[in-house]
């Protein structure tokens, strides 16, 4: 099933607007009226792409690569240089996005049951509803379950999403047990044939151990009901976090195994060249992106558009 191939290249381009900022137009100044590029060109170069969030491993290579791309003065043209960093940068996410297997088995599975994690404030709840749309769009039957009882709001914030997108919700009282939430939906599921059951969990309990506990005991509480489930977990990742967002994945993949990431708020943030920092570092396949928070906002990742975007071209 062709399920969430949803594109808008336009939307993509505008969200990523400061981004291309950041690590295009910034490259194209550093190279403007130079006929040929000299070392100082292409530490001004490093310079960009180091403050760009890409990551210090991967800007060396770039640069790197560019030296043995440039190797004669012929080679040495903007246009060259440009290309040579566009491959490169496009070879990281091809290579990342190879990993990218599930989704495409949803209509073997019933209910397919996709667990949202990720700290406070990524915009997990987000995700969900726009993904709830996007499910409900494609003619399936959807529910969520609100297993993050921590915060009062947090019902009543997916209640909306639920809304927003026309689909069933299970939610519980506050401070009600998470796995209760998930076993509840889970029967649910699985009782009322749906074909999709999304999980919200919370981003932030007393202390981090706790959460990650709780996480812990959520996926063995979805495993012992559906012993194939949770299909997809996804880590929802929020591309203003900076150098932490390593630390993020790392932590939260080792208590529950995390098959995709969601980068969110990428519209507005010119650090969206954290995507290549995760591909490269982490090994786990950005699944989608988040330009906005409007229910239409979520995009699948396709790595050609992404470059494509950053590097203005059609
Ligand atoms: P949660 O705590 O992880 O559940 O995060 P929420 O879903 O409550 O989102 C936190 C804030 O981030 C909200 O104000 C959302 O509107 C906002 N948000 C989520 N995704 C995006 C996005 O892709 N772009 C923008 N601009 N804002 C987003
Ligand atoms: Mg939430």
């Amino acid at each position: 099933m062709n399920l969430l191939k949803n594109l808008n290249l336009g939307k993509l381009k505008s969200g990523l607007s400061n981004t291309r900022n950041k690590i295009y137009n910034s490259i194209n100044e550093a190279l403007t009226g130079k006929a040929v590029i000299d070392e100082n060109t292409l530490d001004r170069i490093e310079e960009i792409l180091i403050t760009s969030d890409i990551g210090a491993g991967t800007t060396e290579k770039i640069i790197e690569n560019a030296r043995i791309a440039l190797k004669t003065e012929k080679d040495r043209t903007n246009i060259n240089i440009i290309e040579s960093i566009k491959s490169e940068l496009g070879s990281i996410l091809k290579e990342c996005n190879a990993l990218n297997k599930n989704g495409n088995d949803i209509d073997k599975f019933k209910p397919y049951v996709v667990l949202v994690v990720g700290v406070n404030g990524v915009g997990k709840t987000t995700t969900i509803g726009k993904l709830a749309h996007n499910y409900k769009k494609s003619g399936l039957k959807v529910i969520v379950g609100a297993a993050d009882t921590f915060r009062a709001a947090a019902n009543e914030q997916l209640d909306i999403w639920a809304n927003r997108a026309g689909v069933e919700i299970l939610q519980k009282d506050k401070g009600s047990d998470p796995s209760s939430v998930a076993f509840d939906v889970i029967t649910k599921g699985i009782n009322e044939k749906y074909d999709v059951v999304l999980i919200d969990t919370a981003g932030r309990l007393h202390n981090k151990s706790e959460l990650m506990d709780e996480l812990r005991k959520l996926r063995k509480a979805i495993q012992k009901q559906l012993n194939y489930a949770p299909n997809e977990t996804l880590l929802v990742i929020d591309a203003n976090t900076g150098q932490n967002v390593l630390i993020q994945a790392d932590e939260f993949n080792h208590v529950t195994k995390i098959d995709g990431l969601v980068v969110t708020k990428l519209d507005g943030t010119a650090k969206g060249g954290v995507i290549f920092q995760l591909c490269s570092q982490i090994k786990i396949p950005v699944k989608y992106i988040g330009v906005g928070e409007g229910i239409d906002d979520l995009q699948f990742f396709d790595p050609e558009s992404f470059i494509s975007a950053i590097f203005n071209s059609k």
